[in-house]
């Protein structure tokens, strides 16, 4: 049966003396495998990672696996406790203002490691690339906490570090998120946009493969860094490692029965790489449909007022038609309209809004993808 274990990892001392922790759960079959590492809540409002989660647990304490599951459900307790009034703030660390999920280390770019590395494991096997490979990102990560702490530990990177640590020595990643009134939907890096079919998003946003301070690039860029060295020595090296971003809806919220279905979504695709025995969580597969970043376009508010979103999560939507609009009381009795529409500029799905009704200028008030294909 699988062995599962649980520990407490110490991330910063508050003010009064009490240290906020990080929960590892570790899970181990019996036969050797590949391992996946998965963590929720990074943005404390992310919630439905936690519920997707639950069901994983569940699944594993009844059905062997083959390799380990590394599972944090809480990966950021500040966040997930910054509250201000019924919400959570979650998105910003409110001590230093900077997005919690942009604070990760490109800690192998141009290191002269991984140019000796490649040189010495030129004919190695690839399973033992992969192996001493991960080795080596781990004494980097040492080495790179040591380099950020000489003059005392920065609150976000040494957060974030740790969670980097607790991920390297994985074959994946899932970071779990939720966007605001959102679809579900997938970050894939350009090397994974085939792969990335696996996981049976309807939605996904393919990225390239840079760094842009995010888990999921901070884990992969490593091996795009190592393919680079290979490829400068003539080796075609195909990546084994994979790592996404799953956007699991809408913020504030869980839903455990939303969530069971999107812990089909993981175990199916666990199934495929070899982790779980059975087959036939999956619902029927989807037409998936998939954009550039540069495709991946945001709408800003044209003024500020109180907005009311006629286009939903997942909807697609024609040029012209309308997104949203604008309500302006203060212009009552002016020549400015009180009433102001907002329309598509292109053809589009529709993945995320705003939260809130309440608007100022120039805020973000859609994302939707255009320009896909399937
Ligand atoms: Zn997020």
């Amino acid at each position: 049966m699988n062995k599962i274990t649980t520990k407490n990892i110490p991330v910063s001392q508050m003010p009064n003396g009490d240290t906020l922790s990080i929960k590892v759960i570790d899970i181990k079959g019996d036969n050797q495998g590949p391992s996946c590492y998965i963590q929720a809540s990074m943005h404390g409002a992310e919630h439905q990672g936690n519920a997707l989660i639950y069901h994983i647990l569940d699944y594993a304490e009844s059905h062997d696996i083959q390799g380990s599951l590394r599972i944090i459900p809480q990966a950021n307790p500040l966040a997930i406790n910054t509250k201000t009034g019924n919400y959570t703030q979650g998105r910003f660390n409110p001590n230093t203002g900077h997005n919690w999920n942009r604070l990760y280390s490109n800690y192998t770019d141009n290191h002269p490691s991984l140019r000796t590395f490649a040189k010495n494991n030129i004919n190695a096997s690839d399973e033992s690339i992969k192996n001493s490979y991960k080795k080596l990102l781990l004494e980097l990560l040492e080495k790179e906490k040591e380099l950020k702490s000489s003059y005392g530990k920065n609150q976000n990177k040494h957060h974030n570090l740790i969670l980097q640590s607790l991920a390297a020595n994985f074959d994946i990643v899932l970071d779990l998120h939720t966007a605001g009134k959102a679809a579900r939907y997938l970050y894939a890096a350009e090397y994974l946009s085939s792969r990335c079919e696996e996981l049976n998003f309807v939605h996904n946003i393919i990225i390239k493969n840079i760094f842009n301070g995010a888990m999921d690039e901070a884990a992969f860029m490593p091996w795009v860094n190592l393919k680079t060295e290979f490829k400068k020595l003539d080796k075609d090296y195909e990546i084994p490692f994979e790592s996404y971003t799953l956007e699991l809806g809408s913020e504030e919220m869980i839903s455990l029965e939303e969530g069971k279905k999107d812990s089909h979504k993981v175990l199916e695709y666990l199934y495929k790489k070899g982790i779980i025995r059975e087959s036939g969580f999956q619902e029927p597969l989807k037409k998936q449909y998939k954009c550039q970043t540069e495709d991946f376009k945001s709408y800003y508010a044209p003024n500020g007022g109180l907005y009311e979103y006629y286009a939903k999560p997942g909807e697609f939507i024609k040029k012209g038609e309308s997104l949203a609009i604008s309500l302006q009381l203060s212009n009552y009795g002016s020549k400015r309209q009180v009433i102001e529409e907002v329309k598509a500029k292109k053809d589009c799905i529709i993945i995320n809004h705003c939260t809130s009704s309440s608007v100022i200028e120039g805020s973000e008030i859609y994302q939707v993808m255009e320009n896909y294909y399937t």
